[in-house]
């Protein structure tokens, strides 16, 4: 061991009424280890937990960074907590007649579900199990603790921590499993239950055996070594393969570390009056305010977790279709289910939020095993939110920052029709364990799911059940559909946190994973590649794919009430990136307060775009200016008339209108027919509509002749424009609308370009007023600033600018010199390699490009202190960005219309930290 500071605390005891941590302790002793010492200890709570101890994750930090050895003082400290366990439980750990036994049991500061090891029975040994079994009075009970305990050792601590690789990657978990089925074969038993205590016995003997044939070590008889060898067994995945991938996923950082929790074993598999369970303080799958959970008799935690038998129901409304015909714990225990009906109630009213809880009944007492902020979908997140807040549980505040910004979606998801599901046959029935609707195609190893998304591929996770190694898979699916399991099984758990689809305990359909296909209770028989679509809120299960349609959110009371809260609260504005009034529509729904980005090209695509882009290509393919006048005068009248459209939608909230962006070759048709049609209407050659084309030709678009550049080469684009918006504006003025068009110059680099612009914009300004006979129309003239000089001469730029949007496409684009269209060639390596903290087009990248943004914003306002800012980049739908925006001063965020609640969300919570901070700082 090397050598540490001699005072340092490595180790926090809990148990009998009285525990050294507590829950505000997460970053040392880990989110377990702090609740556990909440629950043992606080004067409010004194629950009954079973006694123990954490080891912090300081220790697992010194592990890391010392060649994993420990402190030197942590053996002293581990020996003296022990102490206090032996005397708590009236037992001494190795001791023959009355062994104490301990788990040992991995707890991050954020939870990961499964990811980690655990460690249970430790303290077993051929002389210690002769004690057990004269205390439990149970030889088949104890001679199975003690298989289970050689099993996880050889599994967990001498393989996996090890880093040893299985042969033909088969660990010692199957072989040792496999041994175990063959065992039941021989016996003609299905169930491990039906073992009698001499099979187990002369199992254990032979799972001793393999672990030496196997890994050439020897299962350690010594109770200390077993504990010691547990600890570092945790330490160690931290950094196992599961846990990375878990930590990429959810973002963790590798530097936080896990504790470790010791704690005495207490037994749900003692019996049949012996239990354990997993229970929610309100139903965490649509938020309910009512008591829900599930319980397995004579069975451990794993168990239930695991998913391999179908829990019973704690009570009536935990029932379930599968369940329905199952005691409930509430009559099976009556007693014991009113004290953890009452100690779930008190655990909520301290910790003020739902409760994840884990609990065992041994031989009739009631022991909490754990309890933890329950993970939650975004439905029941917003209704549990709302509904904490009209209790006068928590504040507004507080209820805003409960749900995280991009669990929205969850809201927002996808449904099928019900008239058009109503005509669907129902193939197979589970339970809803993840709400909205996902259609794909059956995938059934994690392996395969992986590899079909990454070709494009939609796909749907079809297993008997999942495991940690399946997570990157489920990540990858649409949805997953396990045959076993409940709504606490690992697949539940873990797609109730990412708010995916998700149906368990299917049970009425058989896999064939080997031969990639499912046979349904009716005898269809669906492969690999088929499609099925499910509703995850109903646990339906239908084969082909069914039209997915839009959910009514105004239907939500939960949802109103706090997007109410959040309008208060929130200091910045939102706004909508959108180009037709429909989509307008769309997104004033979700609450935008105006159009941050109306891209002019856009009318140039999809329905009802024939005709405009007729005309768009014949002003491109224009050779003189007077070609391209008359071609204008004729486009003039589409482009107003779908600016008018808009602003009439918006009803005098701003509309921010780009002029024309793209280069303009992308307009240029590539089938004959077209450009036949064009040439005769231009009344040139063939060759010579070619050569123009080829005229247009630029090896660098991005970085070509677009944006303003266009305006600049073609004032008269410019002018037809800003005249079709003027006149736009003017009318429905003059019809009683209100209307507020603000002009944006695109891709712009200096102040004199913008002033060239101007120029044009005055003259048409004044013209408008003329031949319209009106006195003024309301307008602003701005531009984007989406290339890093731009930011650089923000100063001079908003001389003649009044607002700025920042264009986080382009600005990101250019500042990194990566293009958009192409970084799926790279971006994954750099992310892998961890080149990157995240993708820089998804969530700003602070750092750098937010460093010119700020520049932009600073330099900005110091030439115009009242100068609009705001972002119309993709960024602007992006939570995290959304709050970057905040902390710089923008006065808006403009994002698509679907992004526009989650925007709203972030910046209330973005508003609220920066108050918080405020008041503390
Ligand atoms: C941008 O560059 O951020 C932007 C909004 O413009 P576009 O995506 O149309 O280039
Ligand atoms: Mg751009």
């Amino acid at each position: 061991m090397a050598t540490t500071a001699k005072n340092e605390k490595y180790v926090y005891s809990f148990g009998g009424g009285k525990a050294d941590g507590n829950e505000s302790m997460k970053n040392l002793l880990g989110g377990k280890g702090a609740n556990l010492a909440e629950m043992a200890g606080h004067k409010d709570l004194k629950l009954p937990v079973p006694p123990g101890f954490t080891i912090t994750t300081e220790v697992c930090t010194y592990f890391y960074d010392n060649k994993r050895q420990y402190p030197s003082t942590l053996e002293k400290q581990i020996k003296d907590a022990l102490a206090q366990v032996e005397k708590l439980m009236g037992k001494k750990f190795g001791d023959v007649k009355n062994p104490l036994l301990m788990s040992v049991r991995s707890g991050a500061r954020k939870s990961m579900p499964g990811m980690m090891d655990t460690v249970l029975n430790i303290g077993l040994n051929d002389e210690t199990i002769q004690g057990l079994i004269a205390e439990s009075g149970d030889e088949r009970f104890a001679y199975d603790a003690y298989r289970r305990l050689v099993m996880m050792y050889a599994d967990v601590v001498i393989e996996k921590a090890g880093g040893m690789e299985p042969a033909k990657g088969i660990g010692i978990r199957k072989i040792m499993d496999e041994r175990l089925e063959e065992v039941k074969k021989e016996k003609g038993v299905e169930l491990d239950t039906d073992l009698s205590a001499d099979d187990l016995k002369k199992l254990v003997k032979e799972f001793k055996a393999l672990t030496k044939k196997h890994l050439k070590q020897d299962f350690p008889e010594t109770p200390w070594d077993q504990l010691m060898g547990g600890v570092g067994a945790v330490f160690a995945s931290w950094n196992g393969k599961r846990a990375i991938e878990y930590r990429r996923i959810e973002n963790i950082p590798d530097e936080w570390g896990t504790a470790v929790n010791v704690q005495a074993m207490v037994f749900g598999n003692m019996g049949n009056d012996s239990c354990t369970g997993v229970a929610f303080t309100r139903n965490p799958g649509n938020g309910e305010n009512k008591f829900y959970g599930e319980y397995l008799v004579n069975a451990q935690g794993e168990d239930v977790v695991a998913g391999i038998r179908t829990p019973a129901p704690i009570n009536q409304y935990s029932k379930n279709d599968h369940s329905k015909n199952l005691t409930t714990l509430e009559k099976f225990m009556p007693e014991q289910y009113k004290e953890l009906d009452e100690i779930q109630q008190r655990l909520e009213k301290h910790y003020k939020d739902m409760q994840d809880i884990e609990f065992t009944i041994e031989k009739g007492k009631l022991y909490m095993l754990q309890c933890r902020v329950g993970k939650r979908n975004g439905v029941s997140a917003v209704k549990m939110a709302a509904d904490m807040y009209k209790e006068g549980m928590i504040d507004a505040e507080t209820a805003i920052l409960r749900v995280n910004p991009n669990q929205l979606v969850e809201l927002l998801l996808p449904m099928f029709d019900p008239d058009i599901e109503k005509t669907h046959k129902v193939i197979a029935k589970g339970l809803p364990a993840g709400p909205g609707g996902a259609v794909g195609r059956v995938v059934f190893s994690s392996e395969d799911a992986v590899e079909w998304a990454s070709k494009g591929k939609k796909v749907i996770l079809v297993r008997e059940e999942t495991s940690p190694e399946d997570v990157d898979g489920m990540h990858k699916s649409e949805a997953i559909l396990t045959t076993k399991g409940g709504m606490t099984s690992h697949a539940a758990l873990v797609a109730r946190g990412w708010g995916k689809c998700c149906i368990v305990g299917c049970s009425e359909i058989s896999i064939h994973d080997k031969e990639k296909y499912f046979v349904t209770k009716d005898g269809k028989k669906i492969k690999e590649g088929d499609w099925v679509s499910l509703n995850g809120s109903k646990g339906t299960v239908y084969e082909g794919s069914l039209p997915l349609i839009d959910v009514d959110l105004n239907k939500n009371q939960s949802y109103k009430q706090l997007m109410t809260l959040v309008d208060k609260y929130k200091t910045m504005g939102v706004r909508t990136n959108a180009d037709t009034p429909k989509d307008v529509e769309q997104a004033t729904y979700f609450g935008a307060e105006g159009v941050g980005l109306f891209r002019t090209e856009h009318m140039f695509y999809g329905e009802g775009s024939d005709k405009p882009l007729f005309l768009l290509r014949k002003m491109i393919m224009s050779d003189t200016e007077q070609e391209r006048k008359s071609a204008l005068n004729e486009l003039f009248t589409f482009v107003k008339r779908d600016i008018k459209a808009t602003l009439e939608v918006m009803k005098g909230n701003p509309v921010t209108i780009r002029l024309l962006d793209p280069p303009l070759h992308e307009f240029v048709p590539h089938d004959k027919a077209k450009l036949q049609e064009l040439s005769k209407e231009l009344g040139v050659s063939m060759s010579i509509l070619n050569r123009r084309i080829l005229a247009l030709h630029e090896n660098n678009p991005m970085l070509g002749h677009r944006g303003v550049r266009l305006g600049v080469s073609y004032p008269e684009i410019t002018e037809m424009q800003v005249r079709a918006i003027f006149e736009a504006a003017a009318e429905l003025q003059k019809e009683g609308v209100k209307a507020f068009p603000e002009i944006m110059i695109p891709v712009t680099c200096g102040r004199h370009e913008l002033s060239h612009q101007k120029a044009i914009v005055d003259k048409v300004y004044d013209e408008t007023l003329e031949k319209l006979g009106v006195k003024k129309i309301p307008y602003m003239y701005g531009t984007m600033i989406e290339i890093p000089r731009a930011a650089l001469k923000a100063d001079s730029m908003a001389m003649v600018a009044d607002f700025f949007s920042f264009g986080t496409n382009d600005l990101t684009q250019m500042s990194f010199g990566f293009s958009r269209d192409d970084i799926g060639g790279f971006l994954p390596k750099y992310l892998d390699l961890k080149l990157l903290p995240g993708d820089p087009f998804v969530s700003i990248d602070q750092s750098g490009v937010g460093e010119l943004i700020k520049i932009g914003v600073e330099r900005g306002r110091k030439t115009k202190p009242n100068l609009k800012v705001g972002i119309c980049g993709e960024h602007g739908g992006d939570a995290e960005s959304v709050k970057f925006c905040h902390s710089i001063g923008m006065n808006y965020v403009s994002c698509s219309p679907f992004r526009v609640p989650i925007a709203r969300l972030a910046a209330a919570q973005a508003a609220i930290e920066d108050k918080k901070y405020v008041k503390t700082s």
